[in-house]
């Protein structure tokens, strides 16, 4: 572990569980080192309606490199306000395993070979300009796209990886977390 890696405390993280104000500046120092052959930068947002769903996404810009298929491309990590709910990461180790093993694995599948990601994006795309219940309705005819059975795969790759990277520092409740959510997709693949 690098020294900038060191500087993050788990007082710090507390502090911007608590406060949002302190939150872009705390995202500024999260170290890029773990990840940086496959992410360009991390961006935290503040929450918006229609992000409500959101913990952290990773995105790779270019319409055309995306269905062109382009390999070696970096992406960014964005960042969102539920990311620091102390339900979803009650510790500063379990926002950073899902920021560098899950976030990460995306990234690191995106650059290596985007052709097992292929996220829907039209999805994306809804849910970014639209409101929510009509990126739902789409969610619900998204499943009968190939891309959604890739989604689903690459969901499934990402848990088994942060499963695989968990530490002692990792709390109970988060390890619980992932195994349920690996659970759900797996369910949800047989359902397709
Ligand atoms: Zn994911």
């Amino acid at each position: 572990m690098n020294q900038s890696l060191e500087a993050l405390t788990q007082e710090d993280f507390i502090m911007v569980q608590d406060d949002s104000n302190y939150r872009s500046t705390f995202v500024e120092k999260i170290p890029l080192s773990p990840i940086s052959k496959y992410v360009l930068k991390l961006d935290y947002i503040s929450q918006e309606k229609f992000f409500d769903n959101y913990i952290m996404s990773t995105r790779t810009t270019g319409f055309l490199a995306e269905v062109l298929n382009f390999k070696k491309r970096k992406s960014d990590i964005i960042i969102f306000d539920l990311a620091f709910s102390k339900q979803i990461h009650p510790n500063l180790d379990d926002f950073l395993c899902t920021l560098y093993h899950h976030e990460g694995h995306h990234a690191k599948e995106t650059f290596e070979d985007p052709k097992l990601i292929n996220y829907p994006i039209l999805s994306d795309i809804l849910h970014f300009f639209l409101n929510h219940p009509l990126s739902i309705m789409y969610e619900k005819s998204a499943k009968k796209f190939p891309s959604y059975k890739r989604y689903i795969n690459s969901e499934i790759r990402a848990f088994e990886n942060q499963i695989k990277n968990i530490n002692s520092k990792n709390s109970s409740d988060y390890v619980e977390r992932l195994q349920e959510c690996l659970k759900l997709f797996k369910k949800e693949l047989e359902l397709l």
